[in-house]
């Protein structure tokens, strides 16, 4: 199978995101490309150094240098995976593009199938599904398996297992989707509201990690509650704020009007008997409900007003490029590819790119 009748110039893209992993590239890329380099597949791989300490960018140097379909791009600092999946995305040219982590937990075995299921079943996305995890159960199985319940029920998407690394899109999906923030977890639900429809799953093996260790602390599951949130309100009401928030906020404020209404009948019937009325003010709970309301609320709109701006901002998905590696200096869309990926920054060199 090769893509020589099609407009690509691969088979697969293969997109890595990483931080820290210089025990597992070599060993990554000689799986990949003996894998691939079996089933007769024609690859490039881009890896996406998000802002790696130690050796893992002059390990991929090394290996673009002897490789000419492997580049690399280099965060000066971390941004986080999907800045660094986004930037792969934006640069990818295979046919299909799979994304992959580089820790060795995902296996590249697994490629060749997620690239016929999108070529042949026709799939715009298949989501690999971690059936048998070798994660600790109680940091992270439980959690995870509470997060996909709530995104299964959010999207109405059926997968099992949202946050897998191990992913493959038809071209034209990654080219039409934008991620940022934390939203890796949650790409099939972008997908979906990208307008694709072919969402598939895998059963993919699981390797326990070889090397190194989780890249994610405990902020995975705030941070993966709140983008849930986003994309939630996003969905339903990105486009029209007003729909939720105007009638939840009508709805408030009509109970305070009630009150009112109520507190001061009341008061004048007592005043008119002449019986001593209570003072409902006096009543410590009264202070605690009306601030948390008006301050929930306030909290609220301030979020999701401040990620309706985010989302507008000029460089949501923007990022210091520290070095890039494996691309051709003559080729002049890279160039300008990278240019666009780049903010702003007079450090930066034009003859870097
Ligand atoms: N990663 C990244 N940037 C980050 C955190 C992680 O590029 O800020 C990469 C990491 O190197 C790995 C992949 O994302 O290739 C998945 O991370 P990890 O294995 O630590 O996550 P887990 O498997 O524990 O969910
Ligand atoms: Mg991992």
């Amino acid at each position: 199978m090769t893509s020589q009748s099609t407009a690509y110039p691969f088979d697969l893209s293969i997109v890595i995101p990483l931080l820290n992993e210089e025990e597992s590239l070599k060993e990554l890329e000689e799986w990949i490309r003996k894998t691939l380099t079996r089933h007769g597949l024609s690859f490039e791989i881009i890896f996406i150094d998000d802002g790696s300490t130690d050796r893992s960018w002059s390990i991929i140097e090394e290996i673009s240098r002897r490789q000419s379909n492997v580049r690399g791009i280099k965060f000066r600092r971390n941004y986080g995976k999907s800045a660094a999946l986004n930037t792969g995305f934006n640069i990818s040219r295979g046919e299909v593009i799979v994304t992959m982590d580089a820790d060795l937990q995902d296996s590249p075995e697994e490629i060749p199938e997620l690239h016929r299921m999108i070529v042949q079943d026709g799939y715009d996305i298949v989501s690999g599904w971690k059936k048998v995890r070798y994660d600790n159960k109680w940091t992270k199985n439980l959690p995870s398996k509470l997060f996909n319940w709530a995104a299964r029920k959010i999207s109405g998407i059926p997968l099992h297992d949202f946050n897998c690394g191990l992913k493959s899109y038809r071209h034209k999906v990654v080219h039409s989707i934008e991620v940022y923030g934390e939203m890796h977890r949650y790409i099939p639900i972008i997908v979906k509201w990208a307008g694709f429809q072919k969402i598939g799953e895998k059963v993919v093996q699981h390797q326990p990690r070889k090397y190194g260790s989780s890249k994610f602390g405990v902020s995975r599951f705030v941070n993966g509650f709140l983008d849930l949130l986003t994309i939630f309100f996003m969905g339903k009401f990105g486009k029209s704020p007003m729909h939720f928030f105007g009638l939840l906020g009508s709805f408030i404020f009509l109970i305070g009007v009630l009150a009112a209404i109520y507190l001061g009948v009341d008061k004048l019937i007592a005043l008119n008997r002449g019986i001593a009325a209570p003072l409902i003010t006096s009543n410590p709970y009264f202070y605690i409900a009306l601030l948390s309301i008006i301050v929930g609320t306030q909290l609220f709109l301030a979020g999701f007003l401040g990620e309706l701006i985010s989302r507008n901002a000029a460089d949501r998905n923007k990022y210091q490029l520290d070095t890039i590696t494996g691309f051709d200096h003559n080729d002049h869309k890279a160039v300008d590819q990278l240019k666009k990926l780049q903010v702003k920054d007079p450090r930066f060199s034009e003859s870097e790119l």
